[in-house]
């Protein structure tokens, strides 16, 4: 069986550690590949490469930085499906999914294509008599990425396309249970003419983490997951004194409002609710039916819930795959049980799915839960996984006030036919990133991503203006050429302008 190891100064290589762990197959249920588990040393190796690289790399010319991610960006378009086929084998989510989030990874390095016209700076006249002052932003140095296995393209090019852009140096360390994906963007980097030790990747699981979040060469920590560990994260790398964001996880509220087109809600919410099985941070999971909608909606969720084909996300006509593991299928279905008997009536039940030849593949089917209320664990808990919870409240006000009320905040939707319902849901909702009559309202690369709460710790969202902050700082120059003596108005007040 292949092991997928680290790749350190432009070279594949197993490192000083001795533990591997199992990738698996979701949809046949079990090992397709071991990954290389990671040590503190490896870290350091990929470290001092980074560091190494970084003043070469930032004082490469933009136009010549740009050429080599225009090039970059030539070559993920290629490999599209290769990229895809790898995502889909391992996480288990459908080829054409996969595919769409390649296209979305994608898209940032579109973004970072056009990093010249974003570093430009800024340049003030004359601010005081024969001064001109003028600010510009220089990259960090070495920057790690942590991502999770939900997105194993995507996530992380939120991440290094910029930074790369930016002129800093990168370690990514992958999701342990889907690393192929980044081995292959590692490669096409290297195909590019990224120069060794530009981008690196760090395989491994917790000490991998600690040993990026306490080195002292780490300038900034991008970090994507679920919210314990992101505290964790945004914990750890504020002590040691690094820059630092980390996205959580999400409860993502969809609120249908009486005069929404029902048919259209239920079309969107069975999408955003059971694609890539439910394992998106921006996947709708809790239905806020408002007024008399509700029974209407239920019964149009249900009978498109029932009508999902899952299997393999390698098999063309399943629509939906299987849990990334063993773990999370058996966390989706103690949490369904939970919320059955806490009250909540099962409508539409995956527990018993069975898919043809899939027996010991991670499957649970699209499951609907109704009457659900907010003490119970099933919508108190970020489940992650193919089950929509519905709950009924009477009025935009009690909608939002549920909202409000979670601790995450990452997304939401309304789904209205009123300009006014939507204008007031989206300037009081507590959340980071708000679709109305759109649900999942991811922002494209040039707008910047991140939710708020418990959903997002730090100052900055990802990718886009906010990810160029991110990943540079600034400077601000004043500046004179006096060629008179005379000019000269020294004297020991605080200057101000003349
Ligand atoms: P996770 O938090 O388990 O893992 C994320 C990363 O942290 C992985 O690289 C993992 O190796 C590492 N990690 C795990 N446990 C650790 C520990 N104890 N100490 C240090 N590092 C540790 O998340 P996951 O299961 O891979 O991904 C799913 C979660 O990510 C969900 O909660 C989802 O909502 C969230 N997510 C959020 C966003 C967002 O944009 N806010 C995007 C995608 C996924």
């Amino acid at each position: 069986m292949r092991t997928i190891e680290h790749w350190i100064a432009g070279l594949e290589t197993a490192g000083s550690g001795s533990r591997t762990g199992d990738v698996f197959d979701p949809a046949q249920g079990r090992p397709q590949a071991q990954v290389r588990l990671g040590t503190a040393e490896d870290v350091d190796a990929a470290v001092s490469a980074a560091r190494a690289a970084f003043g070469p790399w930032s004082q490469t010319s933009l136009s010549a930085r740009v050429r080599v991610l225009f090039a970059f960006r030539e070559l993920v378009d290629r490999h599209t499906d290769e990229l895809a086929r790898v995502v889909s084998l391992e996480h288990g989510k459908t080829l054409d999914d996969a595919r769409g989030e390649v296209v979305r990874g994608r898209e940032v390095v579109d973004f970072a294509c056009g990093i010249p016209q974003l570093l430009k700076g800024e340049f003030s006249d004359q601010v005081s008599s024969g001064i001109d002052s003028h600010s510009f932003r220089q990259p960090l140095g070495v920057c790690a990425g942590i991502t999770p296995f939900n997105f194993p393209v995507m996530v992380p090019m939120w991440m290094h396309p910029v930074a790369i852009a930016c002129g800093n140096t990168f370690v990514l360390k992958p999701s342990e249970r889907v690393p192929g994906a980044s081995e292959l963007v590692a490669r096409l980097y290297a195909q590019a003419g990224l120069p060794d030790g530009v981008f690196n990747i760090v395989n491994g699981d917790k000490d991998v983490v600690d040993a990026l979040l306490g080195h002292a060469d780490v300038d900034a920590v991008s970090f994507v997951g679920s919210t314990p560990i992101a505290r964790y994260v945004h914990g750890r790398a504020s002590e040691s004194g690094k820059r630092v964001q980390a996205l959580g996880g999400a409860k993502n509220h969809a609120v249908v409002m009486p005069d929404a087109d029902v048919d259209f809600a239920a079309d969107q919410l069975v999408a955003a609710g059971y694609g890539s099985a439910g394992q998106r941070c921006m996947a709708i999971s809790a239905v806020v039916a408002v007024g008399q909608v509700a029974d209407q909606l239920v019964q149009a969720v249900s009978s498109r819930t029932a009508a999902i084909t899952v299997g393999a996300g390698t098999d063309s006509a399943a629509q939906m795959g299987p849990l990334v593991s063993a773990a999370a299928r058996d966390r989706v279905l103690d949490a369904v049980d939970a919320g059955e008997k806490d009250g909540a009536t099962v409508v539409v039940d995956g527990r018993e799915l069975q898919v043809p030849d899939g027996a010991d593949g991670f499957f649970v089917g699209p499951t609907l839960l109704d009457q659900v209320t907010t003490d119970m664990s099933v919508y108190t808990e970020e489940i992650f996984g193919p089950v929509l919870v519905v709950l009924r409240v009477g009025s935009l006000d009690e909608a939002l006030d549920l909202v409000n009320a979670n601790p995450y905040g990452n997304g939401t939707a309304v789904f209205t036919s009123s300009g006014e319902v939507a204008r007031s849901f989206q300037r009081r909702v507590q959340v980071g990133m708000i679709g109305v009559n759109v649900p999942i309202p991811v922002p494209m690369s040039y707008h910047s991503f991140g939710g708020w709460k418990d959903s997002l710790f730090g100052d900055h969202h990802i990718h886009g203006p906010e990810g160029v902050r991110f990943y540079t700082r600034a400077k601000v120059v004043s500046t004179r050429w006096p060629h008179v003596r005379e000019e000269s108005l020294a004297h020991l007040n605080f200057p101000t302008a003349t």
